[in-house]
């Protein structure tokens, strides 16, 4: 740290992504990108916008704004196009957020929720998961606080239903209420529809998982307008250029193409399905996902153990080294092929490992 760096950030922490290696191809199941590349409408249209790459591109997205509502089923003035999803939930921090409304969400959930609040100097309180890993919805109903809820659940894969979403916007419409819908193409419930009921409600995707493109940053937020507004004022007030032409075209082409997302989420639950059976046989318990990943756990094998030794394998996937979670490892789904690898390592460990052997 330098003389410099003010000191209403000492005290933070920053996210740790993913790693990224470079050098030896590995096996990649480490941060929930797709294994299928992106659509090549995608790529035909962001190879045209390079070719304009001399302009600032178009401050409010329109015409991916307005495919995105389309596809959504929603009107235009109720979307708003980031910079990843990420981007969206700090600007949710920031204009929903401050003493007055602290934030909650899950003790065991998508960490930058926490650095967000951190990073916003906003005060929150994380409330811890049920012991199986489920949301205990009476303890966020009594709370006064802005909500932040990724359904499906992230590392747990686990998902609340559209009834417990509509229970905590009712019992309180006056707090904002956040849902994360990073990982909904894979199985779970959109509630995107209840953004005509409520208007309390901030329904946030991507484009990282189910459309391929995490590479190129995109995310959207669907709120009512007038939530939306707010967003904007703080995108206005940031970087009014924030999603870049590039990126906004392969969006916009990667709309085009909503039965090739179709059909990779189609194959991804396929294949979670098999790996899911593959590794109970193995002995490991696995919590049912609607996602693009498993989480997963076998007694008699640390988590740390299993991630190290896949690793050497060359297959890399997610480690947590909190209490709650250190036994566990967070599995991406990828191709049937990089599966079928990840499985044949499984198998080897458990052999090689004395006292877990098959
Ligand atoms: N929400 C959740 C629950 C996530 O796991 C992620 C991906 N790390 C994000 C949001 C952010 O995704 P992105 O910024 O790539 O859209």
């Amino acid at each position: 740290m330098s003389r410099f760096f003010s000191k209403k950030y000492e005290a933070l922490t920053p996210y740790t992504p993913g790693e990224q290696p470079g050098g030896r191809a590995f096996v990649k199941l480490n941060t929930n990108e797709s294994p299928f590349p992106p659509s090549k409408k995608a790529m035909e249209e962001a190879a045209k916008a390079s070719e304009r790459l001399q302009l600032y591109p178009d401050p409010t997205c329109k015409r991916l704004t307005e495919k995105m509502a389309e596809v959504l089923g929603v009107t235009p003035d109720k979307v708003l196009m980031t910079n990843g999803s990420d981007e969206i939930l700090n600007f949710a921090f920031m204009a929903f957020c401050d003493k007055e409304h602290p934030a909650a969400f899950a003790d065991i959930t998508y960490g930058f929720y926490q650095v967000f609040a951190e990073l916003n100097g906003v005060p929150y309180e994380q409330i811890p998961l049920n012991g199986d890993f489920t949301l205990p919805i009476e303890k966020f109903l009594r709370l006064p606080h802005t909500l932040f809820i990724a359904n499906p659940n992230a590392p747990t894969g686990l998902a609340i239903s559209l009834s417990d979403i509509e229970r905590l916007l009712q019992s309180n419409p006056d707090r904002v209420v956040v849902i994360d819908e990073a990982y909904v193409d894979f199985g779970g419930q959109s509630a995107v529809g209840l953004t005509e009921k409520y208007d309390n409600l901030l329904v946030t995707g991507t484009f990282s998982k189910s459309r391929s493109m995490a590479g190129a940053r995109l995310g959207y937020g669907v709120a009512c307008p007038a939530l939306i507004n707010d967003l904007n004022t703080i995108k206005y007030s940031t970087n009014p250029y924030n999603v870049n032409a590039m990126t906004a075209a392969a969006g916009y082409g990667m709309l085009l193409d909503e039965e090739y997302t179709r059909a990779n989420c189609k194959r991804i639950i396929a294949t979670r399905a098999r790996v899911k059976e593959a590794l109970e046989g193995l002995g490991f318990v696995v919590i049912p996902s609607l996602t693009n990943f498993l989480f997963a756990k076998r007694e008699g094998l640390s988590g740390m153990d299993y991630y190290l030794k896949l690793k050497e394998k060359g297959v890399l996937v997610r480690h947590f080294e909190t209490e709650r979670l250190k036994d566990f490892n967070r599995i991406t789904i990828g191709s049937e092929g990089e599966m079928d690898v990840f499985l044949k390592a499984t198998e080897e460990i458990l052999k090689e490992s004395e006292g877990v052997l098959l």
